[in-house]
């Protein structure tokens, strides 16, 4: 039976600053369940795509994309903060509230031509997606699609994936 996956969001009121609510999803990922239903949906949504890599930024995205790429039987390339990856590496810079930020990707992480999902837990205002696409496509792969377990309408993150086959479980 299909879960109401709402349930297993905590909203979480001034976290980390006064005037946001943060939405949490470790009830959910404590879940075997829960987490077992939503890692599917977005497995089934990238059935028909021929997937080759999975792509996630750090870190809760890993949390979701890694059991999608175990369960497709394909790869998984991490996009990290600075100084975490040990080898050459690619940048992309994104959009902060205030100042920016970068992420960063080994060069070989992606081979030219492969079809990559990218995977993340929540989509806000859409700058760190944003990085990560950017990052799979300076590599020469092809993004066919990008899955989110929450998408914050009001940030309208959507705007810049208007391009990208997009899949969020909830919304917010
Ligand atoms: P964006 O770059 O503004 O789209 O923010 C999305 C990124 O920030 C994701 O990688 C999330 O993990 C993180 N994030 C932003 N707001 C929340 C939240 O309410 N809960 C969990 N993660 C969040």
């Amino acid at each position: 039976m299909a879960l109401d996956l709402n349930k297993y969001v905590a909203s979480i009121p001034d976290y980390p600053e006064k005037g946001i609510i943060f939405r949490d999803i470790t009830p959910l990922m404590a879940d075997g369940e829960a987490y077992r239903q939503a890692t599917d949906r977005i497995v089934q949504f990238a059935k028909d795509k021929r997937v080759e890599m999975v792509a996630c930024p750090e870190a809760r995205g890993f949390i979701v994309g890694c059991p999608v790429a175990y369960e497709l039987g394909v790869g998984f390339a991490p996009a990290r903060k600075a100084g975490k990856l040990p080898r050459e590496t690619v940048e992309a810079k994104y959009e902060l509230e205030y100042g920016t930020s970068a992420l960063y990707m080994h060069k070989d992480a992606i081979k030219p031509g492969q079809k990559v999902l990218i995977v993340d837990d929540l989509l806000a205002t859409g700058g760190t997606i944003g990085a990560t696409i950017d990052l799979v496509e300076q590599l020469g792969g092809e993004v066919v699609g990008c899955a989110f377990i929450i998408e914050l309408k009001d940030l309208n993150g959507r705007e810049r994936l208007k391009d990208y086959d997009t899949l969020c479980l909830m919304e917010y």
